[in-house]
């Protein structure tokens, strides 16, 4: 194996056993290392301490998966994918669901890797070139582990681009007659499309604020901002929401959320559709002077970078300003920010500054992050990625 060697003092990280090495903590390659391989991590006096994925034209050259001075086991991989199939026993047992995710990169010891359970298909992505050459090892593998009846490959995002990889997408193993995949969430049953849905399809990462959120919808007009398929919406109308509006710029995803709405027999609600974009829709309910009883706000990563915090801030703090504006007395916001540049207490800031400034008292009820599949490990708290707050604006 070839071994990276590391500047002096930059082995600390690594002995706490964060995964990831950036480029400025790397003195030396030794061996001419390619993208993809694994290899050896060396403190500057040559002490190996970890092994991981090398790929020189990540802005992340090194992600460590296995600590130790001796190389990683032949079996690694096999058995850190076994081991997080069996930790996610609680999900498969619940009769109530058939959708969660089975691997989380860095938090399952196997960065890159992310692996969706959808009913009776695997949806599988492969983030570093490390990862890419084992795509197909691990499509067999999981195979054998759940026997699903197809694995499929949805490698579009934006994340391999960045890591030097080409899109790829398509089945790995078994088939797929249908583009759309019926699955059920805490009882709800959703339409999935796979093909031309985000991310993997849908957002399981919010499973359990759902639940939380539509415990208060009761007797409430609810205004659903990025509603994507509709899963907030479904689980507020179910919970007794008396109407619904939707925003969202992918007419597909509206499309697909009114599907939804009837797989639930939800038919009977109210059911504005708007598509278009949430900053200019709110801001045209303002000067219309519409009111609402709750309002979610669920937006996609406005951060993607450190380095754009501060407009995205300025985003999240604009968005949410004016949904407290929107809202009635004692209405409830349920507000998520999934950028893993702002952190809770940040976010947290943002909205006092947003109460501010509407003029409104604000009382946290719940704190949420991303559910039990989606692990954060202490070591690696940037895992930690979606957080939301559900608020009382009196
Ligand atoms: N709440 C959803 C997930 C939302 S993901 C759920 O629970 O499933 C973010 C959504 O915002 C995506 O559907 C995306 O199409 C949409 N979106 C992105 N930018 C937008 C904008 N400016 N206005 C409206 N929708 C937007």
């Amino acid at each position: 194996m070839n071994t990276v060697v590391l500047n002096k003092g930059r082995e600390k990280s690594v002995l706490l056993h964060h995964p990831w090495v950036f480029s400025n903590a790397i003195r030396e390659v030794q061996g001419g290392a390619e993208p993809g391989e694994i290899v050896s991590v060396a403190d500057y006096r040559g002490n190996i301490l970890a092994s991981g994925f090398f790929n020189p034209v990540s802005v992340i050259p090194l992600r460590i998966f296995w600590w130790g001075n001796q190389p990683p086991p032949r079996s690694y991989f096999f058995n850190a994918l076994q081991k997080a199939v069996s930790r996610r026993i609680l999900l498969e047992r619940d009769e109530s669901l058939n959708a969660y995710r089975l691997v989380f990169s860095e938090s399952d010891f196997l960065p890159g890797l992310i692996v969706d359970r959808y009913a009776e298909y695997l949806v599988l992505q492969t983030l570093n070139p490390g990862m890419e050459r084992l795509k197909g090892r691990i499509a067999i593998w999981l195979m054998d582990l759940i026997s699903p009846r197809g694995i499929l490959e949805k490698n579009d995002g934006e994340v391999r681009r960045r890591e030097g990889l080409s899109p790829s997408s398509g089945i790995l193993a078994g088939d797929l007659h249908r583009d759309v995949i019926e699955i059920m969430e805490n009882g709800y049953r959703f339409n999935v499309s796979i093909s031309t849905g985000q991310k993997t399809g849908f957002y399981l990462d919010q499973r359990e604020n759902r639940k939380m959120v539509a415990q208060y919808a009761e007797g409430r007009s609810v205004l659903d901002a990025f509603s994507y398929t509709g899963a907030f919406s479904i689980y507020t109308a179910s919970r007794g929401a008396t109407s619904l509006v939707r925003v969202d710029t992918s007419q597909e995803a509206l499309v697909l959320g009114h599907q939804n709405l009837l797989l639930n027999n939800l038919e009977s609600i109210p059911d504005e559709v708007i598509h278009g974009n949430v900053f200019q829709v709110l801001r045209k309910f303002r000067d219309a002077n519409r009111k609402f009883d709750m309002i979610i706000l669920d937006p996609p990563k406005l951060a993607t970078s450190r380095a754009h915090r501060s407009r995205a801030a300025r985003g999240y703090k604009d968005i949410n300003l004016l949904a407290m504006k929107l809202l009635g007395p004692d209405g409830i916001l349920a507000t998520f920010s999934c950028s893993g540049g702002i952190d809770a207490m940040i976010f947290e800031r943002i909205l006092s500054w947003s109460a501010k400034d509407a003029g409104r008292e604000i009382q946290i009820l719940h704190r949420m992050s991303q559910g039990p599949d989606h692990p954060v490990l202490l070591s690696f708290p940037e895992a930690a990625y979606l957080k939301g707050f559900i608020c009382r604006v009196v």
